[in-house]
């Protein structure tokens, strides 16, 4: 049965996007994972198709829709089972552009967000320094106003897309004082002269997403290419997390729901003592469990995108979202790979692939903790 926020629109397209995924995603999946890539060709495809403009605006090439039609991609996106591929996706849609797409320029949104939007140029974001992620105010990166220009210099790591970008979104400090209030938001051509690519860094999970170290050997940046207004990056990076934290929630919605199926069919097929594994009542309530853990995150998480899509401020509900959904797929792939037992250490079997994709999602766009620290103010626990 279909949750109440989705209307008939919004399952039609699902459908559509489910089909694609089976016919063009999943048969690539392990290909893709081999060669540490999503390719370029997807990216094309799928703008081809308007699922990279889903929410922006027509007069860029979007198709204009609600953000429950873009939650409605995500979570199929997810489904298919390919962490890497989601997030690769998801950081030049979700993450990236939106910047584009809310601070940016006219004139921005003309040279970057519709050629990213026709797939034809890569995006991603760069904020994480290997001083530190969670704390944003570690930010060495600084880019120094000379004339028509900004001079970058510093470096960036983690950075999803890194190797095949086109153009990166970067933060880097643009005064010394006041924290909060000294970082800019950049967007940055990567074939600049002075901007070079570490190699590409080997994962545990999301494996055909490429990920690198990027660096800025002063990097001259055309003024223009400042997204928003100088010394407020980090406003907008944290407005935007809230998104970015609801899409990552999605994924793991998707993902784990797929563990789940493949959990299921497994205890069917697999015969030990003389009957299916889900003859034993261990085995069936472990799925039950598993279950009502989705349904738990999906209520938080599709509550939280129904407030941000009407425009109500939901950073209490998209961190809950965010903070459950990411560690519930770590359960449900956890005992998902459990129902598979020997089978599910195998590479062929793909339950090892969410099990080790899930893992990065406590981690990446704000981990566990520092979500329970944003809780702790929201919710007034400290005095
Ligand atoms: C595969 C992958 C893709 C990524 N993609 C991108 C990307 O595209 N762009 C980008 O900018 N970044 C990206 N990141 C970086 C990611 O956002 C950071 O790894 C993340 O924010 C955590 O930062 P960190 O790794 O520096 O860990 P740290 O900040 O060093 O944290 C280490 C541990 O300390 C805990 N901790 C830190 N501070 C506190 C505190 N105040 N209270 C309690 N515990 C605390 C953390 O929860 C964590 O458990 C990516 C990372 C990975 C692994």
């Amino acid at each position: 049965m279909s949750h109440w926020m989705f209307t008939e629109e919004h399952e039609m397209f699902r459908k559509s996007v489910r089909a694609f995924m089976e016919k063009e995603v999943v048969p690539n999946i392990e290909k893709w994972e081999r060669e540490g890539e999503t390719p370029r060709s997807l990216y094309k495809r799928m703008g081809e198709l308007g699922y990279l403009g889903i929410k922006f605006p027509e007069e860029y090439g979007g198709s204009g829709l609600d953000l429950i039609m873009e939650a409605v991609f995500t979570e199929e996106l997810a489904k298919c089972g390919a962490g890497g591929v989601a997030a690769a996706i998801g950081s030049h849609t979700s993450i990236a552009m939106t910047n584009i797409w809310k601070y940016g320029s006219h004139e921005q949104k003309q040279k970057y967000l519709v050629p990213g939007i026709k797939g034809e140029l890569i995006a991603a974001l760069a904020i994480t320094e290997s001083s530190g992620g969670s704390d944003v105010s570690a930010i060495k990166t600084t880019a120094k106003r000379a004339g028509d220009y900004y001079i970058l210099t510093g470096s960036k790591t983690f950075i999803t897309n890194g190797v095949n970008a086109d153009y990166v979104i970067v933060a880097a400090r643009t005064r010394e004082d006041p924290v909060h209030r000294n970082v800019s938001l950049f967007i940055v051509e990567t074939n600049s002269e002075g901007y070079s690519v570490g190699k590409k860094l080997k994962k545990l999970g999301w494996r055909s997403s490429d990920t690198s170290e990027i660096f800025f050997d002063n990097v001259k940046v055309p003024s223009e290419n400042i997204i928003g207004n100088e010394n407020e990056g980090f406003l907008y990076v944290m407005e935007n997390f809230q998104y970015e934290r609801l899409t990552m929630a999605l994924g793991c919605i998707g993902a784990a729901e797929k563990a789940l199926e493949l959990a299921i069919k497994y205890s069917k097929e697999r015969i030990q003592f003389k009957q299916p594994l889900s003859e034993f009542q261990v085995i069936r309530h472990k799925l039950v469990d598993m279950a009502v853990d989705i349904e738990k995150a999906r209520n938080i998480t599709y509550r939280a995108i129904y407030l941000y899509n009407k425009g109500e401020n939901c950073v209490t509900e998209a961190t809950m979202a965010k903070v459950y959904a990411t560690e519930m797929v770590n359960r449900v792939a956890d005992q998902a790979l459990q129902i598979h037992g020997g089978n599910g250490y195998m590479m062929e079997y793909p339950i090892q692939r969410i099990w080790r994709d899930a893992r990065i999602q406590t981690i990446g766009g704000g981990t566990t903790q520092i979500m329970y620290e944003i809780l702790t103010k929201r919710l007034g626990i400290l005095s």
